[in-house]
């Protein structure tokens, strides 16, 4: 065979840097687990100063679904995975889409025919019997058919697929998480490589493309532990350097099993709907799995920067992660007070929106009173419709033991406040306060029997954000005095 072109591939593979690759397939949104891969493949590039390579693998053309690669890049930019290579950007191994790759695969399949570690196969096998590998190799009549033989019967057209010839005898690969793994040949099949149509397993384009790429960590699911001794054998018959395997175990919604969108699990854009910020989902899912050791063992809040200077392959773990709903709450709840003020109000600016409509609140003067009471963007709206109108309520919210109010005298609190707030004449903040405050003083009151009837008339809630003074300052003068009034009207 001649080697120029397979010379020139090799040719173009960098050397000397570590190359780590995330090869989703495009399935239309972004499962946890697949995230979560996506961040330890970065962090290991970022954190040893390598490259980081996107790989589309679309090769199960079953699978492809409309856009489903641009989620991929969205989720990608959004969590700040930022990648040196990949289809849009380019590089010096492309093309990164795998059914752009599609020549090379039977080259190489040919190739290691050639090399004794895979042969022509012209037998009819089910799919049951090829999906399971359930059959008896030593049956096979083309497992021993003579090489020129087969070779004749390929060039005068006959179907073929191209099979791995797996060797007698035990292989041993070795994992950064699991340590060495020796596996019995015998328990390998001889799974196709090259299908009939001529287009490759992912078994095999995996190998290829890693290599071509010069990927020097492969990390990936722990579902292909069991494929590794295969890929071994693989990347050892073409006399290639095996890459680094790092399994991850799997991300798991309780104790037996996996997260999974179809069981209903959320996906990174569904946990992005449910109000979580990007941030905190990436913090999370990165110790969903991982532990910092050392100084920063104790640690659980991390940027994506300082995650780049903490990571260690090391801090892996075997052990299957639970993915836990109400911690990930937590770390939200967290990053959302973490905000400045500013950005606070960008983000949540459409939240507030969707329950206030009354042009007149000012929502940048909301927005600080529901940042340090909420846990994720949905808390917002639930907290702040009052302000729109106020709902039905019950003369009880007035009574509250400790501030000693009861129907009553919360009446008559609110018809001292009514004269005495319409005698303001600036309007702010600090003016209502002392306001308010002076009353209490003048009527020899704890403030909570002026606050607390102002703030249940304000709302007809029994809770808020914010107290009496910031809802008097946000309503405006004109609509406090009208919920005033109303609050007399509903105690009377
Ligand atoms: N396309 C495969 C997947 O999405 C990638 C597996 C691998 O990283 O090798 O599961």
């Amino acid at each position: 065979m001649d080697m120029t072109w397979f010379d020139e591939m090799e040719a173009r593979i960098p050397t000397g840097e570590v190359r780590t690759r995330f090869a989703p397939s495009p399935t239309g949104y972004m499962h946890v687990g697949n995230l979560r891969t996506a961040l330890y493949t970065w962090l290991i590039a970022r954190s040893m100063g390598g490259k980081f390579l996107l790989r589309i693998e679309d090769t199960d053309q079953g699978r492809l679904v409309a856009d489903a690669a641009d989620i991929i890049y969205k989720t990608l930019r959004q969590t700040g995975l930022t990648w040196d290579e990949g289809p849009d950007v380019g590089g010096p191994v492309g093309p990164y889409i795998q059914t752009e790759r599609r020549d090379f695969y039977a080259k190489y399949a040919h190739l290691l025919v050639e090399k004794g570690a895979a042969y022509y196969c012209f037998c009819e096998k089910t799919e049951s019997e090829e999906d399971s590998g359930e059959f008896d190799r030593a049956a096979d009549p083309c497992r021993d058919l003579d090489p020129a033989a087969a070779k004749a019967r390929v060039d005068a057209g006959e179907p073929f697929v191209i099979r791995q010839k797996i060797p007698a005898g035990t292989t041993t690969f070795s994992d950064a998480i699991y340590g060495d793994i020796t596996v019995d040949n015998a328990d390998l099949d001889d799974q196709v490589l090259l299908k009939r149509d001529g287009l490759p397993t992912y078994n095999f384009a995996n190998v290829i493309d890693d290599h071509l790429m010069g990927i020097t960590h492969v990390v990936r699911g722990s579902e292909y532990l069991s494929s590794a001794p295969k890929y071994d054998l693989l990347y050892r018959a073409f006399g290639w350097n095996i890459p680094t395997y790092v399994h991850c175990s799997p991300v798991m919604r309780d104790a037996q099993n996996k997260m999974s969108k179809r069981h209903g699990d959320p996906s990174y854009e569904d946990l992005l709907a449910l109000g979580y910020l990007s941030e905190a989902v990436v913090n999370y899912v990165a110790l969903l799995g991982w532990s910092p050791r050392g100084e920063y063992a104790e640690t659980e809040f991390f940027a994506l920067d300082e995650l780049v200077k903490v990571f260690d392959i090391h801090g892996i773990s075997k052990s299957p992660a639970i993915f836990d709903l109400e911690k990930l709450k937590y770390f939200n709840a967290h990053y959302l007070r973490a905000l400045e003020p500013d950005t606070f109000f960008a983000i949540a600016e459409p939240y507030l929106k969707e329950a206030i409509h009354s042009p007149a609140i000012d929502l940048s003067l909301v927005a600080p009173l529901v940042q340090p009471r909420c846990d994720t963007l949905l808390d917002i709206a639930p907290q702040v419709d009052f302000f729109d109108a106020v709902p039905e309520y019950s003369n009880e919210l007035y009574c509250h033991k400790k501030m000693k109010t009861d129907e009553v005298n919360s009446k008559e609190a609110l018809e001292w406040v009514i004269p005495a707030l319409e005698a303001l004449s600036q309007w702010t903040f600090d003016t209502i306060h002392d306001c308010l405050i002076a009353l209490a003083e003048a009527k020899e009151l704890k403030n909570g029997r002026i606050m607390w009837p102002v703030r249940t008339a304000l709302s007809g809630k029994a809770v808020t954000p914010g107290g009496a003074v910031e809802l008097c300052h946000i309503l405006g003068r004109e609509e406090t005095l009208r919920r005033l009034c109303a609050g007399i009207a509903h105690l009377s």
